[in-house]
C-alpha cells in the first residue's frame, strides 16, 4: 500500500478494526499499518515525515486512505488478537 511517496506496510495477521472514519464519514474495516520511516498521519499526509526515529504504527481507512496513528501498545494488541483467532 501507497500513500504519495512514502510506502507502509500492511501489518499482516493483524485484527482489523472496524471504526468511523473521520474522514470519509464510513464505517470500514481499517488496517493496522507499520510505519518504520515515520509520516504524519492526519490530514492530510504530510509531504515531509514529521519525525524520522519513531516507529510509528497506524490504522488506515481502506476507502479514503487516511489514517490515525495509533500506540505501539494499542498496535501490539490489535497483532495478538489477529493471531489468535
Ligand atoms: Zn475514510
Amino acid at each position: 500500500m501507497r500513500f504519495g511517496e512514502y510506502s507502509v506496510k500492511v501489518v499482516k495477521g493483524a485484527a482489523p478494526v472496524r471504526r468511523l472514519c473521520d474522514n470519509c464519514n464510513n464505517v470500514t474495516d481499517h488496517v493496522l499499518v507499520d510505519q518504520p520511516y515515520g509520516i504524519g498521519f492526519g490530514l492530510p499526509f504530510s509531504k515531509r515525515p514529521l519525525w524520522s526515529t519513531h516507529r510509528a504504527y497506524g490504522l488506515v481507512c481502506p476507502t479514503c486512505t487516511s489514517g490515525v496513528e495509533i500506540s505501539k501498545d494499542e498496535a501490539q494488541s490489535l497483532i495478538r488478537k489477529g493471531q489468535s483467532q
